[in-house]
């Protein structure tokens, strides 16, 4: 994984391209766990002018987590992009779309790529439904579930499953 950071200083005016890869470790540096995988290509174009620059961030691949009603792994394609401005004077970096640096800082794309990508994920992540509209959750899961959740007592089966996720 290369780090998402941008060294702007040395750059001439006009159109810059740049890709990066992101993987799990990533995520990691935030604290975020929740994927099992990932892989997501960014590609990033920067517009450099003389007081600003305009950086637009295209992000493609997937993410692997865990389906919120089986449980079972749930691959979720990444597709989405933004872009903001970046403004070399002091500035409140609250501000939505843009970023204040200072002439020789670099460009430090983590943050943004974070929450754009986690921002457009679903909030409630579960497997699809077929085109008659069945369920695609894995069935032998929700049987172990729905046991669960009867007897309060974990099948042994379901137990080393478990016992997987968290390895
Ligand atoms: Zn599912």
């Amino acid at each position: 994984m290369n780090k998402p950071v941008i060294h702007h200083s040395a750059l001439d005016f006009g159109l810059h391209e740049f890709e990066f890869h992101l993987d799990n470790d990533f995520f990691k540096d935030f604290d975020y766990d929740d994927f099992l995988n990932c892989s997501i290509d960014v590609a990033v174009t920067l517009q450099k002018e003389e007081t600003l620059m305009t950086v637009t961030m295209n992000c493609n691949g997937f993410v692997v987590t865990q389906c919120d009603r089986c449980l079972s792994d749930l691959q979720l394609n990444v597709n989405t992009s933004d872009s903001f401005i970046v403004k070399f004077e002091e500035g409140d970096n609250e501000e939505e779309n843009i970023m204040y640096i200072s002439d020789d800082e670099s460009i430090d794309l983590s943050q943004s790529l974070f929450d754009l990508i986690i921002m457009s994920l679903p909030v409630r992540k579960v497997h699809p439904d077929d085109e008659n509209g069945n369920s695609t959750c894995a069935p032998e899961q929700l049987m172990f579930l729905e046991q669960y959740k009867k007897h309060d007592t974990i099948d042994p089966r379901w137990e080393a499953l478990m016992n997987l996720k968290e390895e």
